[in-house]
């Protein structure tokens, strides 16, 4: 079965779909099979793999989640050797509206996912910046949640409500789900503030923090608008290697016997000043 896997933060442009597809195909490089869901209707994920929007119009995860389509109609291959991509496109915006009525609402995306979770190593989920009911399922059909978080000053704002909201997730709809890790991302080695950011954040979440920093790199930044990976794009930039490091440590974890599966939860304050716990 899959390790799907929640990549999730509501806050915006923290480095969500840039970690989700360059993770992904650095996972297909290593031969995993590797599918992304795309849950934002943004788009970002399906427009950064070359997904043209007129091919998925009829196609797409909103499709799924309203019970017009089996996810097996709309599962697309990439130019990517054993990556595949459920698209987005705005459709899904309606799907927020338009679930609160149905049946098993939270369960839209787990009951399709775990169709074809047979056929890959990893399912990732690329989540839009809010935590309404798209990210709800996201979360409701992950094992786990990875959270980008970007090295600048409010770094950890919104945080310890994604961490409350995952918390009740697990309390009711999921029982089973865990942190997979936070990924730094956008690191700037000039400034003061991103060593600073780094610090504060390891020695929160010790080991739950990936070792493998991503800095701020412009070619990242460029891939996607020529609907191409970084490992597409230039695969010698220090994006892509930061990737790569990210997807073998990932991969170890979950495969290989680095995975430390008995990790004491780790406790943060809350904005609020409580403190909230988060499942490791
Ligand atoms: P949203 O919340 O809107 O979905 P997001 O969290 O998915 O955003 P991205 O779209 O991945 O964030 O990144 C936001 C912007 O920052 C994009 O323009 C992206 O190309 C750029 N970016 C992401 N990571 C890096 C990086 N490491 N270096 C430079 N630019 C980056
Ligand atoms: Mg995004």
């Amino acid at each position: 079965m899959a390790r799907i896997i929640c990549v999730a933060n509501q806050k915006g442009g923290v480095g969500k779909t840039t970690t989700s597809v360059n993770l992904a195909a650095a996972l297909s490089e290593m031969s995993r099979q590797v599918l992304i869901v795309d849950m934002d209707p943004q788009g970002n994920a399906s427009s950064g793999l070359g997904v043209k929007r007129y091919e998925n119009q009829d196609n797409n995860i909103y499709q799924v989640l309203i019970g017009e389509k089996s996810i097996h109609e709309t599962i697309q291959s990439t130019q990517i050797k054993n990556l595949d991509i459920v698209p987005a496109n705005p459709d899904l915006v309606g799907a927020e509206i338009e679930l609160v009525d149905m049946p098993q609402r939270e369960y839209r995306l787990k009951s399709a996912l775990r169709e074809v979770s047979g056929k890959y190593h990893y399912i990732l989920i690329d989540c839009p910046p809010s935590l309404g009911l798209l990210t709800v399922n996201s979360l409701s059909a992950a094992e786990t949640f990875l959270v980008p978080l970007q090295c600048e000053y409010y770094a950890l704002e919104g945080l310890s409500q994604l961490l409350n909201t995952a918390g009740l997730i697990k309390k009711s709809l999921n029982t089973d789900l865990r942190i997979e890790g936070i990924v730094l991302t956008m690191f700037d080695a000039r400034n003061n503030l991103s060593h600073q950011v780094v610090a504060e954040i390891q020695s929160h979440f010790a080991e739950k923090v990936f070792s493998a920093i991503i800095p701020r790199n412009v070619r990242l930044s460029e891939a996607p608008s020529h609907g191409q990976t970084i490992f597409q794009y230039d695969p010698k930039s220090i994006g892509a290697k930061k990737y790569k490091e990210l997807a073998e440590e990932l991969d170890g974890r979950v495969y290989g016997h680095k995975e430390s599966e008995s990790t004491p939860a780790q406790v943060v304050a809350s904005d609020s000043g409580q403190e909230s716990e988060i499942y490791v």
